[in-house]
């Protein structure tokens, strides 16, 4: 048994209750099962846009605001087969869409670390439940990087798993060819546990694939005792990535992007850390460059939000979902109901998906989004090696920050939406290229969280975990003021 509902967890879950994490309640039972599994008796947050059978789903979204769910995520039922407990739905951006949780049309989160900031999004209700010791993990979903950003933004451990290595079935489409269901963990044993639990194919999903039988060449040779080797994203690749480019330097637009995407120096700070650490932990470091990387952000938003608009087509709320009180006819019924139903995030990447799709246009804008990923995930093979693992691997991961910026506040010292969507490149080339990704607390800079991650081959969870407990060797992960640990180690 592992949770033991020690004394004063009630109190300490009211008292948390501030960070404004659970949509609907949590609900904590005391009959755990008993067994071997290290996850038997654990309880788990679930981001609200993945299904679990009579609890809401509402995806932030005032369009599903009263929507229960009839059936179960097949990563949640694999969690609860294991014996983990569900303890509640974790607030997100209205379907994913967004980096703070502020997009949530429901209710606000707080960052743990200090209630004035964002716990960064979209699985920031993830994040910050962990942050805060409320459950030891969570499962998000990560699109462009919503699972690893909140995790930076809140000093957890966030995975990124390679695409298809986790069953989508039960997870609200957003942009279905970028993301996956993730998870968010106090520990780095943590996560691999969950990992291996929800990981591996399922019949419900046919993108879903088991990993190749044979292990990551690297992995071999690791075990004869040769030393890793990281390869780092170079400060000059990120000042090339961020620089704007030559022949539109009149745009203001673009200026502002490559403002957005520099880092804060609290940031620069714990990423040299991260190097320096690595390095004493003898690891070999070698400077790498993605040169396609200034590339991602267009090619991101042009693609998520082209999926969104078809995805999104279904909330029409014919079956379900908030209805107007009076529609002329099913048309003006529809119009009405997601008039009133969705935000403005999801309205305006309804809006340019539809335009980037348009007859005609497709050329300009979703072809050429299509090209530029094939070219980014060919940066990474090249260093990486492909998913058959065929070709052979430079290096066995690659190191890089999470987001320019630490946890940041609203109103003065906020991000404009379009800053934050700037400030995606680090993360949705991972998704990109299909890639796993782990991101992990490097150090605490001026009082918050800073992390980085870790960007490996297809299927090579385990080689970036393996790095990552290394670190946390040395580095614990650290808590927010207030913390308590109410459940035992991960093994
Ligand atoms: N910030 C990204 C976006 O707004 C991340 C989304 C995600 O991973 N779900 O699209």
């Amino acid at each position: 048994m592992r949770f033991i509902m020690a004394e004063g967890f009630l109190e300490y879950l009211k008292e948390w209750g501030k960070i404004g994490v659970f949509i609907g309640k949590a609900e904590f039972s005391q009959d755990f099962l008993d067994s071997d599994n290290p996850l038997s008796g654990l309880p788990f947050a679930v981001k609200d846009n993945i299904a679990v059978k009579g609890l809401p789903i509402t995806c932030g979204s005032r369009l599903l605001e009263h929507v229960k769910s009839p059936f179960t995520a097949t990563a949640v039922e694999r969690l609860k087969e294991k014996g983990a407990f569900i303890a509640g739905k974790a607030n997100l951006d209205e379907f994913g869409m967004g980096s703070s949780t502020d997009n949530s049309a429901l209710q606000r989160t707080n960052n743990p670390w200090d209630l004035n900031r964002v716990p960064g999004g979209s699985s920031g209700g993830s994040a910050a439940a962990v942050a805060a010791g409320l459950v030891p993990f969570a499962l998000g979903s990560d699109t462009g990087g919503s699972v690893r950003q909140p995790a930076a933004f809140c000093g957890v451990v966030g995975l990124k798993p390679t695409y298809g290595a986790v069953s989508r079935f039960g997870l609200v489409a957003y942009a279905s060819s970028l993301e996956g269901i993730g998870v968010l963990a106090d520990t780095t044993e943590r996560c691999r546990n969950v990992f291996a639990v929800i990981r591996g194919k399922d019949d419900k999903d046919q993108t879903s694939k088991d990993a190749p039988a044979e292990a990551p060449p690297l992995e071999e040779k690791n075990k004869k005792g040769m030393p890793r080797t990281i390869g780092v994203l170079s400060t000059s690749a990120i000042a090339k990535a961020i620089a704007t480019p030559a022949v539109q330097e009149s745009a203001e637009s673009l200026k502002r992007a490559a403002q957005a995407a520099a880092l804060e120096p609290e940031v620069a700070e714990g990423f040299e850390k991260a190097k320096a650490t690595f390095a004493d932990l003898g690891y070999r470091l070698v400077d790498v460059e993605i040169p396609s990387l200034k590339y991602g952000v267009p090619a991101y938003y042009t693609i998520a939000t082209a999926e969104a608009s078809a995805n999104l087509a279904r909330f029409d709320s014919v079956r379900y979902g908030v209805r107007p009180d009076w529609a002329e006819n099913p048309d003006d019924l529809i119009d009405k109901a997601r008039e009133a139903g969705f935000g403005d995030e999801v309205k305006l990447r309804i809006l340019l998906g539809t335009f980037v799709l348009r007859s005609g246009f497709q050329d300009r804008y979703y072809l050429r989004a299509q090209r530029i990923r094939a070219g980014i995930r060919a940066n990474f093979e090249a260093l990486l090696g492909d998913a058959e693992y065929n070709q052979p691997a430079q290096i066995d991961a690659i190191l890089m920050p999470v987001f320019p910026t630490r946890a940041f506040g609203r109103g003065e010292s906020s991000l404009s939406p379009f800053a934050q969507k700037a400030a995606d490149l680090y993360t949705c080339c991972a998704n990109l290229a299909g890639l796993p990704a782990l991101s992990f607390p490097a150090s605490v800079e001026k009082g918050l969280p800073v992390g980085v991650q870790l960007l490996g081959r297809a299927f090579a969870e385990a080689t970036l975990l393996n790095i990552v407990e290394d670190y946390e060797k040395v580095h614990p992960f650290p808590h927010p003021t207030g913390f308590k640990a109410f459940w035992d180690a991960a093994s």
